[in-house]
């Protein structure tokens, strides 16, 4: 190209993922395209890109740098500036990064393999046929594989794999698909995967092959993956489920299933277009579909669900896998994270066998070092966008973009609740919300938060000094925030957090209503909140009215014993006296004297204003959920019996005195009444799911509108672990729409406490920039 007169040269600042996702190689192509000549290199403030050419073609480079960008990145910004043409312009190339201390390039989240590379490994003409660690600039691990930033290769556990001639070529010229791929590979030079039995003894056949054999009769194959190990078992025969049940300690919760290709989990679920979309995206999250009622799945895996989680094989290795199981007639492995019961996926192979070992059969390993954990994500698909359950691989930590007003101050730390726990960083006007992390009640998920808390500061260069911590002191994360020195601690109530995580994810700028059903949160005044109706920002909050309390037998002990929780709910609903009490035949069957003697005596029962404890009653009282085998057990199950359209033909429970809504305390002994008479001349379950959920729908939209007239806010946020029931949250969107009201609910984020950690962050940050 030649730099006539009537050339421009112009220079672009482009910030957002824009490394390691294939950018650069985007743009030399791009500009190559259009004969413009110049240079595009990384550089401490983001890509910086100069361009010259015909002042046409350099708009259409601007325009197409958007429209065309590469699938993983993400543009946040493009700052264009005219710069002074150069007479000796010629060609365009790529510069070495200049990368110096305290770059602000965001880390890419692992991606499913790319359709190119699935074409490569099925393809017996390929050099790449069969290879399990395929990937290129558009797919393959990132977060999982880095060691710290910046993303080169001598900095993630790739740099153990010395390139190959044919890979290094590869990886050097910019118009290949694998052009600055960090973790290019192949049979030659890569990673190799291996199989092992109990004995420690490696087989000697083709791994993939016979781990499939393996799992094709039934046992149970740990595989190491790409954030941590499963543990697999075939999805359609019981006895195989249950023996894996029995040896994880896993007694009912659900499981998660990888299904073979799109038309095997078509044969599992309905799949809406939106629910394609996900599955296929390059996060490939768990997604939650409406079961066919003749799926071919074990009993054991999700009976009592309206719903079963199923994911695609997201890696070169859990395709071949998958595969080879289907050549034998098996179209979906139960797919659960490889750990014991609730800690953190076990990390390397020597953990993880011997972690393993005693439910494990076998396991399919390989060399590559995992050095980040990542555990699947899980998400529903809704009408109006995906419902987060859990928010990790291939999400984090992909950054929340802060609104204006929380967009400037001193970076943020917040350690996050005790269960679901996940930690935020914020860094100018991000929020870094880490993977998921777990619940922190053993020495393994303690030093996973820990861990997880270096990286963050490690990988964004930046360590906060202003603490934000939940106001529970029996926390281990507000212990470990208490220990620090020289911090700024902020304290913040829980459920001010769950609204602050949902006011920060959409950007508002004003004070909301915020109806946070939740299970357990220390309240501000020492009782147990999770059934509160706030009004505040950011940065304030007040309470303005909540579930009437009621006392927790035995405290947290009660969440595991529903019927305990049904026993305080009736004898507050109807007196002390069960001769009152509707006749229920499981009454009978408890222990209640001693329950109702703790309950008189008011030994270790806190107040409770709970959501979600009010769930567990109702359930208990129909019979069915008197014991909690996995956490909101009985919520979610009692859910699954009814539906929305069924939910809005129901006769409420109770009348609801509308003069009763506008006080501070949400009547609740009406529907405790209400529903032990109907168990007591006999509703079934599903009736009672159905007029419970009518009755809690009108309560709350009671509760919204006196919180409208008391304050005449018109926005209301929606969060809190209990709106993670569809039929609760779809209710009361439209409820809340027809009072003429904007809801809004948690769509990047989880409803659940995985987002509390995001509000904690938010509520630090607008406070501190309060202070004088
Ligand atoms: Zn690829
Ligand atoms: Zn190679
Ligand atoms: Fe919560």
């Amino acid at each position: 190209m030649t730099a006539g007169p009537s050339n421009g040269r112009r220079r672009l600042l482009v910030n957002g993922i824009v490394q390691g996702v294939g950018f650069r190689p985007f743009v030399f192509n791009l500009a190559e395209q259009l004969g413009l000549d110049g240079f595009v290199t990384n550089t401490s403030d983001g890509v910086v890109i100069e361009i010259q050419g015909e002042p046409d073609r350099l708009d259409l480079f601007q325009q197409r740098l958007r429209s065309d960008a590469p699938p993983l990145a993400e543009i946040v910004s493009v700052t264009a500036a005219e710069a002074a043409p150069q007479t000796a312009a010629s060609g365009f190339v790529i510069r070495a990064s200049e990368n110096r201390p305290g770059t602000s390039t965001l880390i890419p989240p692992d991606v499913a393999t790319c359709p190119d590379c699935r074409r490569e490994i099925l393809d017996p003409a390929d050099r790449r046929h069969g290879y399990p660690f395929t990937n290129c600039t558009n797919c393959g691990p990132r977060w999982t594989i880095i060691r710290r930033i910046p993303y080169d290769r001598p900095f993630t556990s790739m740099a153990a794999f010395a390139m190959c001639p044919v890979c290094q070529a590869e990886y050097d010229n910019p118009r290949d698909r694998r052009f600055h791929a960090q973790p290019n590979a192949c049979p030659v030079c890569g990673p190799q995967v291996f199989q092992q039995r109990e004995d420690l003894v490696r087989g000697q056949g083709d791994p993939v092959a016979d781990a499939a054999g393996y799992l094709a009769d039934g046992q149970i194959v740990a595989i190491k993956g790409l954030g941590g190990f499963h543990l697999a078992v075939r999805a359609d025969r019981e006895d195989a489920v249950a023996r894996l049940r029995r040896r994880k300690l896993r007694e009912a919760k659900p499981l998660a299933v990888m299904a073979a290709d799109l038309e095997a989990a078509r044969g599992l679920g309905v799949i809406s277009a939106a629910e394609q979309d996900l599955l296929q995206s390059p996060a490939a999250p768990i997604v939650l579909l409406e079961r066919r009622p003749d799926a071919p799945l074990a009993p054991g895996v999700c009976a009592g669900h309206r719903r079963v989680g199923v994911m695609l094989p997201y890696t070169p290795l859990h395709i071949l896998l998958l595969q080879e199981l289907a050549a034998r007639g098996v179209t979906a492995l139960v797919m659960t994270s490889g750990n014991a019961s609730d800690e953190p996926i076990c990390l390397d192979n020597r953990e993880a066998a011997s972690r393993l070992s005693g439910i494990a059969d076998s396991w399919l390993l390989h060399d590559r070092e995992i050095v980040r954990r990542a555990d699947d994500s899980v998400l529903m698909a809704l009408p109006d966008g995906p419902l987060f359950f859990r928010r990790s691989r291939g999400y984090a930590p992909v950054p929340v973009a802060l609104p204006a007003a929380l967009a400037e101050g001193e970076p943020v730390l917040a350690v996050g609740p005790e269960l679901k726990n996940t930690v935020c960083l914020l860094k100018e006007d991000r929020a870094f919300l880490s993977p998921h992390i777990g619940d922190l009640e053993n020495l393994e998920a303690n030093n996973f938060f820990q861990e997880t808390i270096a990286t963050l500061q490690d990988v964004l260069e930046c360590r906060p000094r202003i603490i934000a911590h939940d106001l529970h002191p029996g926390y281990f994360s507000t212990a470990l925030a208490r220990r620090l020195e020289g911090v700024t601690l902020v304290g913040v109530q829980h459920h001010h957090a769950h609204l602050a995580a949902v006011w920060a994810e959409h950007g508002l700028d004003r004070p909301v209503i915020g109806l946070i059903m939740d299970g357990t949160g220390y309240g501000a005044d020492g009782t147990i909140w999770g059934g509160e109706v706030l009004a505040g920002d950011a940065a304030v909050f007040t309470r303005l009215a909540h579930l009437q309390t009621v006392p927790l037998p035995g405290g947290d002990a009660a969440i595991k014993a529903p019927w305990r929780t049904a026993v305080s709910y009736l004898r507050h609903a109807l007196g002390p006296d069960p001769a009152r009490w509707p006749a229920l035949p499981w009454l009978e069957e408890h222990p209640i004297g001693p329950v109702l003697e703790i309950l008189d005596r008011q030994l270790n029962c806190p107040l409770t204003s709970s959501c979600g404890r009010l769930f567990d009653a109702v359930a208990a009282l129909t019979g069915r959920w008197l014991e909690a085998r996995y956490e909101a057990q009985a919520a979610i199950e009692l859910m699954a019996l009814t539906s929305l359209e069924d939910v809005n033909r129901a006769e409420p429970l109770v009348r609801l005195d509308p003069g009763a809504l506008m006080g501070e305390a949400l009547p609740v002994d009406g529907i405790i009444a209400g529903a032990a008479r109907a168990v007591a001349t006999g509703a079934t379950a599903a009736e009672v799911s159905a007029r419970f959920h009518r009755t809690l729908l009108d309560l709350l939209t009671g509760a919204v509108r006196a919180a409208h007239r008391k304050t005449g806010l018109q926005d209301v946020v929606l969060a809190g672990g209990v709106f993670q029931n569809e039929i609760l949250l779809r209710g009361m969107q439209a409820s809340i729409a027809e009072l003429g009201l904007r809801p809004w609910r948690p769509v990047k984020c989880p409803a659940n406490d995985g987002a509390v950690a995001l509000g904690q962050a938010a509520v630090a940050r607008a406070r501190m920039g309060a202070a004088p």
